[in-house]
This record gives C-alpha cells, sequence and structure tokens, in this order.
C-alpha cells in the first residue's frame, strides 16, 4: 500500500543561483539556510557540465556519468526531507543539448551551474526522514 500523508502548502521561495555553483549543494544551501526540510523545488536554466546517477537496481548501486558539455535544463524537479537530521534535496535533471536530443538521470554533485531560476515550495506536515530500505537498497522515507 502506498504511503501518503497529506500536507499544507506553507511558503513559496523563487529565486535564481550563481553562475559557478555547484546546483546540488547551492539548492542544498538555500535550504539549510531557511530552514526548509519538507517541500518540493523546480527548476529551469543552463548548465557547463552535469553528473548525473543511475541507479542500478539489480547492483544495488548508483553508476555516475558526466557530460561536459554545455546544457539547458528542461527540467529540474526534486524534493526536501530529512536525512540524518539534515535537509536532503532528493532531485532528477533532464538536460537538452545544441540538437534538442534530451537525458536525465539522478543530480549529483558535480553539476555546474550556468544560470538556474528556481522555485521552491515548503510545506507544513509531519517530518519525512530517509532511512536505509533493504529491498530496494535505497535511502526512502519511512512514513
Ligand atoms: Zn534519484
Amino acid at each position: 500500500m502506498a504511503r501518503i500523508h497529506k500536507l499544507n502548502v506553507k511558503s513559496i521561495y523563487m529565486g535564481r543561483l550563481k553562475r559557478g555553483d555547484d546546483l546540488l549543494e547551492a539548492i542544498t544551501k538555500v535550504c539549510r539556510e531557511n530552514g526548509i526540510s519538507l517541500g518540493r523545488v523546480e527548476a529551469i536554466g543552463a548548465v557547463e557540465k552535469a553528473t548525473l546517477g543511475y541507479y542500478d537496481q539489480a547492483g544495488k548501486e548508483y553508476e555516475y556519468f558526466t557530460v561536459d558539455t554545455p546544457c539547458e535544463i528542461t527540467s529540474l524537479l526534486g524534493n526536501i526531507s530529512l536525512r540524518d537530521g539534515e535537509p536532503m534535496v532528493h532531485a532528477h535533471l533532464t538536460l537538452a543539448g545544441r540538437d534538442g536530443a534530451v537525458f536525465g538521470g539522478h543530480l549529483a554533485s558535480g553539476t555546474k551551474v550556468f544560470a538556474c531560476e528556481i522555485v521552491l515550495e515548503t510545506f507544513d506536515g509531519p517530518e519525512f526522514k530517509r532511512g536505509f530500505d533493504e529491498e530496494t537498497g535505497l535511502a526512502l522515507w519511512e512514513i
């Protein structure tokens, strides 16, 4: 059975990140500095390079790949919850190159911002904490 909680929207933050920022670290920093531990994030913009992950379900580990070419962020979607008592941003990124072909994956450190506009929505509700899930090998919500 799905594990679902009803939450209420609290606040919306909207802004832009700096050129040269590490995308994942910059969003995490915004959360830390504003006391955000429950919410969702979306963004568009462009990156100078990216590091993305693909979860190998059989091997239960992430495989990372790097894209060393400037790309459009056609979509960043993610959420914010708690891991080990700290805000953790879990985001997936879809990028497009010069020819418009898209690809994507799990956002990892090492993704360098060229320009990025973010909208962050925070919620009131019970804490969402991540813990190790034996079945998948992932840090999933224990709700
Ligand atoms: Zn992911």
